[in-house]
């Protein structure tokens, strides 16, 4: 089987052969810490958690690196006196990797600042300076686009269709598609903490060099997968691969880009109050059900929230979960305790061999559920065996197993408490029933009920469940 990747380069799917098939690496953009993340941002940076654990699955090592953005015109606007754009950057940064904790995306390998990068991104500005595609201009320096005939290449566009660059002051430009490597500070007012000596100035650097110079420190100058947001491609990524390539880097392998997050069929802003913003998501809903509702669309497909999107992804975590504690309650009483070796079905790794297709992916895992449900209900252990641990091993991959210690959030006070009680009274419904007064053993049943409690009698006894997941 070969894993078949859309590469948004070639515009076509491409079979997946890494330059080190033991060692297979991706740098994904981060975010600009400049504000706190959003739905998207958990989404795209989801999309590749995925894609990376399903490449290390398949090849064992995977090396990812993921920068932050920690200096960028946005992030000195939204600077106070009483918070300084590096503290509003460290503090935003953290924010980020909280969120992306909560819902299982594993930290990168490498997760490079901006700011602690710049001798290398200048050094970038001079090969390129040197070889005759950048240019210093009253403090500031470019890239010279008409130098470099490629230029469009990723997004298919030539020089002439396209938008004057918006990224700096035009002051110096020889062509206003020609856009900013090193962003001269001198007389601006900016904060001294911001500014960075340089050959050409005091100054800061563009956006996109740092991309291209954190890339290359820590995966080379060749690297395997490039990933980000469909809204990076251009300029972001575009101005990435030229300067790279111009400056004589092979750069990425293949190009890879999630999809966007639409909320009740519209882009996400301010203005219409359909912005989805990462803490307040975290704190109206579980975590699992958040990263179940975030995966079960294609990467590639925009992800467009409902009303029911949340709903529906928690009522299919619970046939999931339902399965695993049955199963688990049967199979455990003659289970010999060694360990296996988590192997995913067939149909599951053509699923995610086929550009990650995770919805597949999980139609596999819900097919396996019904069969071991179905084989619970014969008393086929064998067969229902053989689905717990098909469907454990999938749900491993996906970081989307119920039991996972990463999901366990209510081990409080409150939790051992409620167990305490609900277990006295399921002792008091059996002794009633021990006596055949089957009113009062009715009774019980019933004030759980009204508490949304559910009783499942099974034959190593009574357990006890919340009737709305
Ligand atoms: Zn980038």
């Amino acid at each position: 089987m070969t894993l078949r990747i859309y590469d948004t380069e070639a515009q076509s799917l491409r079979d997946f052969v890494p330059l080190d098939p033991e060692n297979v690496t991706m740098y994904v953009c981060g975010p600009t810490v400049q504000s706190g993340p959003h739905i998207g941002h958990l989404r795209g940076a989801l999309s590749f958690d995925l894609l990376r654990r399903w490449l290390e699955y398949r090849f064992g090592r995977v090396t990812f690196v993921r920068n932050v953005t920690d200096i960028d015109d946005k992030v000195l606007v939204n600077a106070t006196p009483d918070e300084p754009w590096w503290a509003l950057a460290y503090r935003m940064e953290q924010e980020f990797s909280r969120a992306y904790a909560a819902i299982g995306i594993a930290a990168p390998t490498y997760e490079p600042r901006a700011t602690a990068s710049i001798p290398q991104m200048q050094e970038l500005i001079q090969r390129l300076i040197d070889a005759g595609h950048a240019y210093a201009s009253a403090g500031d320096v470019y890239f010279d686009v008409r130098s470099w005939p490629a230029y469009g290449e990723l997004t298919n566009q030539s020089v002439d269709a396209m938008e004057p660059a918006a990224d700096a002051d035009p002051r110096g430009k020889r062509d206003p598609r020609d856009f900013a490597l090193w962003k001269g500070s001198a007389g601006k007012g900016e904060p001294e903490s911001a500014t960075w000596e340089s050959p050409w100035g005091p100054g800061r650097p563009g956006w996109h060099i740092e991309c291209s110079a954190m890339s290359r420190r820590y995966l080379g100058a060749e690297f395997d997968i490039h990933g980000g947001g469909l809204d990076l491609r251009f300029p972001h990524h575009e101005n990435e691969l030229a300067q790279s390539t111009a400056a004589g880097d092979p750069f990425a392998r293949y190009w890879v880009h999630n999809g966007l997050v639409t909320v009740g069929a519209q882009k996400m802003s301010k203005s219409l109050f359909n912005f989805i913003l990462a803490d307040d998501l975290l704190a109206e809903r579980d975590p699992l059900v958040i990263r179940y509702a975030l995966s079960a669309a294609h990467y590639r497909s925009s992800l467009d929230i409902t009303a029911t999107t949340f709903d529906e992804a928690e009522a299919a975590l619970d046939r999931i979960g339902g399965f695993l504690e049955r199963a688990g309650r049967v199979l455990t009483a003659d289970a010999d305790e060694v360990e296996f070796v988590a192997v995913v079905p067939d149909a599951f790794a053509v699923a995610l061999d086929d550009d990650l297709n995770v919805p597949q992916a999980l139609a596999v895992v819900h097919e396996r559920v019904r069969a071991g449900n179905t084989a619970l209900d014969a008393g086929d252990r064998e067969t229902a065996d053989a689905a717990f641990r098909d469907v454990t091993a999938m749900l491993g991959v996906l970081a989307l197993d119920p039991a996972d210690e990463q999901w366990q959030t209510d081990n409080g006070p409150e939790a051992s408490a409620l167990d305490a009680l609900v277990q006295t009274m399921i002792a008091q419904r059996a002794d009633a029933r021990a006596e055949k007064d089957w009113a009062a053993a009715d009774r019980v049943r019933a004030a759980l009920a009204a508490a949304g409690i559910a009783l499942e009698d099974t034959t190593d006894g009574t357990h006890w469940s919340f009737t709305n997941g």
